[in-house]
């Protein structure tokens, strides 16, 4: 008999998860991490292939079908195509995608898509390099943009650029990115700044916002007309340029909340499952999955943390308080 769906208080129903093989990165993005002295969780506290593993599988029985895999940088945990392997291998998983910032992909884009990987989304905010060099404090940029060219010649069925659009900073990469994409046949996904970073730098005048972006793009390249999106729950608003080529998504945390739909959830590289991106409170999934703990343990410690979600963040609420962790150890 099919398990109850994974539904929480409010009527959503989880289906997406997003998993977290590391909390390390190659590159220091400012609205992120500090240049220096970040601290990471020690490697024997980071879940093992088969504690992954063997979590997915408990929540594919509960209903989550789309995996999404995340860091920090997903591409520095080794041995990562072993582990995509294993996940598209997981009967019922009818969706499986990968973030990354796309420095290591001329090395590993090729072993990854043998692993049966086909969507990726690649973080880049800028095609200048001296802005990546700013915003990355790494100068990258020729790997990210090889390993994008690869990507697409590999055949990974849609490719995505994410790029974070923080305010008095990447206006001048918006027009560049968007038709940099409409000429290689990727999306971009333009991000609203979030209060996720480890410095607290964020406020809401760094947030350059969705309705910016659109008018921005509309202006300078062609219309931008809302697409109806085969599935509502997803984060991105979708535009289709009026001319036809390309499209875009929208991804406004901030000025457009999408809470309402939220479907997701979040395991962390060491072990704690998280209702939301910025929930305040977290369940150890670590303890169970190493105490021999049974499965229909870890798939009711899974339904208690659903039926305790909170309606959606509070950014735009004096109530807010900032997760007591930041981006990189949450995963996107
Ligand atoms: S902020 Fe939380 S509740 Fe809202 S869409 Fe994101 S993960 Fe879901």
């Amino acid at each position: 008999m099919a398990a109850l769906p994974l539904t929480d208080s409010f009527g959503r129903v989880h289906d997406n998860l997003r998993v977290s093989v590391t909390d390390r990165c190659n590159i220091r993005c400012f609205y992120c991490m500090p240049e220096t002295d970040v601290h990471f969780v020690e490697r024997r506290e980071i879940l093992d292939f088969e504690e992954i593993e063997r979590f997915v599988r408990i929540a594919v029985g509960l209903g989550i079908r789309k995996l999404r895999v995340t860091g920090g940088e997903p591409l520095v945990r080794r041995d990562l195509p072993t582990l995509i392997q294993r996940l598209c291998a997981i009967p019922g998983i009818q969706d499986l995608a990968l973030t990354t910032n796309g420095v290591l992909l001329p090395k590993l884009a090729e072993p990854l898509y043998r692993a049966g990987l086909r969507r990726i989304n690649v973080h880049l905010d800028t095609l200048d390099r001296q802005r990546f060099l700013q915003i990355t404090r790494r100068d990258e940029i020729d790997k990210v943009l090889e390993g994008l060219a690869l990507c697409r010649q590999l055949g990974y069925s849609k490719i995505k650029i994410n790029a974070v659009a923080v305010k008095n900073l990447v206006e001048p990469d918006i027009v560049p990115l968007a038709r940099f994409a409409r000429e290689n046949g990727f999306e971009v996904r333009y991000i609203e700044f979030m209060p996720l970073d480890a410095q607290s730098l964020w406020d809401r005048s760094k947030v350059l916002l969705a309705d910016d972006i659109v008018a921005m793009l509309s202006r300078e390249i062609s219309p931008l007309v809302p697409v109806p999106d085969p599935d509502p729950r997803a984060p991105a608003s979708e535009y289709q340029f009026a001319d036809g080529v390309g499209r875009i998504g929208l991804i406004a945390s901030v000025s457009r909340p999408f809470c309402l739909n939220c479907n997701r959830l979040r395991l962390t590289a060491d072990g704690h499952l998280r209702y939301c991106l910025f929930a305040i409170e977290e369940d150890n999934v670590k303890t169970l999955l190493r105490s021999g703990a049974p499965d229909d343990e870890i798939a009711a410690l899974i339904r208690r943390n659903v039926a305790g979600k909170w309606i959606g963040h509070e950014i735009n609420s004096t109530r807010f308080v900032a997760p007591p962790r930041p981006m990189y150890s949450i995963g996107g």
